[in-house]
């Protein structure tokens, strides 16, 4: 794991009530159980088709409602909510997953120059760090660091070749037709944004500008795809439906503020239709409507973890911290596969401020650090579970493997050489409290790195 992936993945926890407080137009990587999960169905067959191991792609996802899709610094690949939310169909979304997958495939990412590698990485961390801020309580701090982190638009500046365009088209297709699915979505996503072609470089939407876009490209694509959909297999109707409850969840929770209304008129009885207006309701503190609404829909699907985790997340946020353990705790049950809920549960355990529930809440948090051990915020829970058991050196630890996470090394340092004082070293967690504390030692970064995210490349091995 590259130090891009240890910080982006650094977010964790309730992702989309996070990007709450931030406007439409605010960016920043999110992450969510159910989306994360819909993209990995669509996008690791296209992976394994170009012979790469899915566990090593990363998929972000970026709050941005701009329609934009690019990998960087190896095999990360980058989603614009903007751009799943524009998508008309699975074949359009994994037509542009299967043409990235191309970029990957045909190494055009890393033959970029170094000051790109240099500024992707930076703004990587920006993002990161602000987005963990706001978790952390700072709101503020984490204002400041969106505030910087316009840079995050450099990773796009730089624009494919026509060579390299055309070389990422017909790998995508090979990736759809190996997979048997129809490839005319990434023609047909283009023919919608035909016009971008006409516009002024600057106009256009970041997508084209990276990617340029041209009628000769299209019916090249066009005519092949057409080859390839002949003998492909239609997509499942819960492949259809993810893609809607997923837009639906977008629109619900970052769209603009009319947008639910609009997409969604209350004659359409749909359940992503009755998602979107849940989140609408919730969105707007409207607690009671956002209660009936998600009850409705678990009534409908009592098996979906998602609307369990919107209803704990509703009854968490407005102050209901033991009844949202309930739903939470039925989250886990139906998808213990998900890191992000086992946080959430442990979140409301903790709320409830009992005793027993807080021990229950650091079994969790040690689950969930298993399965992502470089999960800042779980870090961050785990250390107010230890404060408030009295482990006061087990707490320090925790506070400076949160600090080491998001690539706050001074903040690392101060909090291990204190875990240490307290710790015993023959011990796991004295160890690891004086291993931190040698890989956050200024004297052993590298010189010339910018303070704050050096140490997180010195030890990627966690
Ligand atoms: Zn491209």
């Amino acid at each position: 794991m590259g130090v891009v992936n240890r910080i982006a993945r650094a977010i964790a926890g309730p992702a989309l009530a996070l990007a709450m407080p931030f406007t439409a137009s605010a960016q920043g990587l999110i992450r969510d159980a159910e989306i994360e999960h819909i993209l990995r169905d669509y996008a690791d067959p296209l992976f394994e088709a170009a012979g790469l191991k899915p566990a090593d792609v990363n998929i972000y996802i970026v709050q941005d409602n701009t329609l934009n899709a690019f990998v960087a610094a190896g095999q990360n690949l980058f989603l614009h909510t903007g751009l799943i939310m524009e998508t008309k169909t699975p074949e359009e979304l994994k037509g542009v997953i299967a043409h990235e997958t191309g970029h990957i495939a045909g190494g055009h990412n890393v033959t970029r120059d170094a000051a790109m590698g240099a500024a992707s990485g930076t703004s990587l961390i920006t993002m990161g760090l602000g987005a963990l801020a706001l978790f952390a309580g700072a709101p503020d701090a984490a204002m400041a660091l969106f505030g910087s982190a316009g840079q995050f638009g450099m990773m796009t500046i730089f624009k494919f070749t026509r060579a390299e365009e055309s070389s990422a088209d017909q790998y995508g297709l090979d990736f759809l037709e190996k997979t048997g699915q129809s490839a005319d979505g990434l023609p047909s996503f283009m023919e919608h944004f035909r016009y971008e072609e006409l516009m002024s470089e600057s106009r256009r939407d970041p997508y084209f500008r990276s990617h340029p876009i041209s009628s000769d490209r299209i019916s090249a694509l066009t005519r092949r795809a057409a080859s390839i959909t002949a003998k492909s297999k239609p997509q499942s109707q819960e492949t259809i439906d993810q893609l809607a409850m997923m837009k639906a969840k977008l629109v619900g929770f970052i769209g603009p503020a009319n947008r639910v209304a609009s997409r969604y008129p209350a004659s359409d009885q749909s359940m992503p239709a009755k998602y979107a207006r849940a989140i609408a309701a919730y969105r707007a503190v409207d607690i009671k409507a956002a209660l009936r609404l998600t009850q409705e829909l678990i009534d409908a699907e009592p098996t979906n973890p998602y609307f369990e985790e919107l209803k704990g997340q509703i009854l968490f946020e407005s102050g209901k911290s033991t009844e949202s353990v309930g739903p939470h705790r039925r989250s886990v049950e139906l998808a213990p596969q998900h890191a992000l809920l086992k946080v959430n549960l442990a979140r409301s355990l903790i709320g409830t401020k009992s005793e027993d529930n807080i021990k229950e809440a650091e079994g969790l948090l040690i689950d969930a650090l298993a399965l992502e051990p470089d999960n800042a915020f779980a870090w961050n829970q785990l250390a107010v579970v230890y404060a408030s058991q009295g482990r006061i050196g087990d707490a320090d630890l925790a506070t400076a493997e949160e600090a080491y996470q998001v690539g706050n090394m001074s903040r690392a340092h101060v909090f291990a050489s204190r875990a240490r004082d307290k710790l015993k070293l023959d011990t796991p967690n004295g160890q690891r409290a004086d291993d931190i504390m040698a890989l956050s030692d200024p004297r052993n970064r590298p010189r010339g790195a910018r303070p704050g995210f050096a140490g997180t490349a010195l030890n990627t091995q966690h």
